[in-house]
C-alpha cells in the first residue's frame, strides 16, 4: 500500500537494504495468507508511525483468524522500550503484551501479530526484523519520511520459517 508512489524513490534506499544481508531475509514468492485490516486500524497505525517519527512506532496487531487470513481490527500501540537505538530497533514491551493477551482471553479476538515503523527506510524487513519474528504472525511494517508515512507493508515468515514473504493487505471500509 504505497500512498505517496515516488517518495523512496526521490530519497533513497539506505544502502544496507540493498545488501546481501538484507536482500537475504526476503522470500520473493507471495504468502498464501491475505492481511484485511479495517481502515480505522490501519489510520491509527499510520498515525502512531508518524507521531514517533523520528523514532520507532511498535504495537499489536489484534482481531481474529478465519480460515488462514488475518482479519485485522485494532492496532494497539505499545511502548518501545529501546530508548538507545529507537531510531532503527524496538523492543516491544513484554508486559503490556501479557496485559492485552489477558484481556483478549475469552473474547475471540488474539494478538495476530505486531507492528512497527522504519524511519527514512523501507516498509522491508530486516535481519534483525527476522530473528524476533514468530510463526503464524502478521508483520506489519510503515515506512514514514520526513514524520508522513509514506507505504504500509505486511510480511509473515515463510513455511519453512527462514525468510520473510510479503502478505497483501486488503484495507476493508468500516
Ligand atoms: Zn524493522
Amino acid at each position: 500500500m504505497q500512498e505517496h508512489e515516488d517518495s523512496i524513490a526521490e530519497r533513497g534506499v539506505p544502502e544496507r537494504f540493498n545488501s546481501h544481508a538484507y536482500l537475504n531475509v526476503l522470500d520473493t514468492s507471495p504468502a498464501e495468507q491475505l492481511c484485511l485490516i479495517q481502515s480505522t486500524a490501519l489510520q491509527d497505525i499510520r498515525t502512531s508511525a508518524e507521531r514517533h517519527y523520528p523514532h520507532e512506532a511498535c504495537g499489536l496487531l489484534l482481531g481474529t483468524l478465519t480460515d488462514k487470513d488475518w482479519h485485522i481490527d485494532e492496532g494497539r500501540e505499545v511502548a518501545n522500550l529501546n530508548t538507545e537505538r529507537s531510531a532503527d530497533r524496538f523492543i516491544l514491551d513484554p508486559e503490556a503484551y501479557r496485559m492485552v493477551d489477558r484481556e483478549l482471553r475469552g473474547t475471540g479476538r488474539e494478538i495476530m501479530g505486531i507492528y512497527h515503523s522504519h524511519p527514512d527506510c523501507p516498509a522491508k524487513p530486516s535481519p534483525s526484523d527476522l530473528a524476533d519474528a514468530w510463526d503464524s504472525f502478521a508483520y506489519m511494517i510503515v515506512s514514514t519520511y520526513q514524520g508522513h508515512a509514506v507505504d504500509t507493508q505486511c510480511w509473515a515468515l515463510n513455511t519453512k520459517g527462514g525468510k520473510f514473504r510479503e502478505v497483501t493487505m486488503q484495507e476493508v471500509m468500516v
